[in-house]
């Protein structure tokens, strides 16, 4: 059996004071292998968001267990292991797309003729290379998030974390995207999961987890 790279036992996150909390995430049991594929789908404010922030370590639970046994402590997961695609805006203002791209590398110690190097091939696959020297107040938020996925494929991820990656994009560029992010993750074999509100692209994955009011309601393997 793949690797364990997340462990996640009745998972609880609240927000808020006592008297006032939004129960965001009311409790969720999942494991996350080597290269497995999940969306997560359920309506705005059914808790994706905050189950993707706890899976990257950004957050922390309220209550129950989580572990990366195979990728280390919260805090070695990024940079390094784990790589998220944020669903707002993530990018540094001050910096161009391919200096925000080529950071992760150069967080990880990357010299910075290669990280540069890197960050152009990639966005170059991706079809961004025009966007390369702009500044991202100068680009739409579809291209914004375009630019916030490479940026965290760029590093090579064990496992990637895409919040809604194709929302603001048309039917054809969201499956464009997706064939590129499949094929990625086929050829570094890392682990995805993408929280989406769209069939299309929950289809194109092995498994889906249904979130409904902060609770994991089905979990479905594809054949
Ligand atoms: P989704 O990504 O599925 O839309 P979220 O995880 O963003 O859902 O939100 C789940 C619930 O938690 C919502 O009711 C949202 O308003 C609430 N929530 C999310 N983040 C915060 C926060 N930082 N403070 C208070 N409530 C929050
Ligand atoms: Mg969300």
């Amino acid at each position: 059996m793949p690797e364990l790279l997340v462990c996640g036992e009745h998972v609880a996150k609240t927000y808020g004071e006592r008297g006032h909390e939004t129960h965001a995430l009311a409790e969720a049991s999942f494991e996350i292998r080597a290269g497995e594929r999940v969306a997560l789908v359920g309506p705005s404010g059914s808790g994706k968001t905050t189950l993707l922030h706890l899976i990257a370590g950004i957050d922390v639970p309220s209550a129950g267990t989580l572990e990366w046994p195979a990728l280390g402590r919260r805090e070695e997961l990024r940079p390094g292991p784990v790589a998220m695609a944020f669903q707002g805006p993530s990018l540094l203002p001050p910096l161009t797309v391919a200096e925000n791209v080529a950071l992760p590398l150069l967080l990880a110690e990357v010299p910075e003729a290669e990280a540069t190097e890197r960050a152009w091939e990639l966005l170059d696959a991706m079809g961004l290379t025009e966007l390369a020297e702009k500044l991202p107040e100068e680009l739409s938020g579809g291209q914004a998030q375009r630019v916030g996925l490479a940026r965290a494929l760029v590093s090579r991820p064990v496992l990637l974390l895409a919040d809604e990656p194709t929302g603001q994009l048309d039917h054809e560029h969201a499956q464009r995207l997706m064939d590129l992010l499949l094929a990625r993750v086929h050829e570094t074999g890392a682990a995805l999961v993408i929280a989406t509100h769209d069939d299309l692209i929950a289809e194109r994955l092995d498994e889906r987890w249904a979130m409904l009011d902060g609770r994991m309601v089905a979990e479905v393997t594809h054949a």
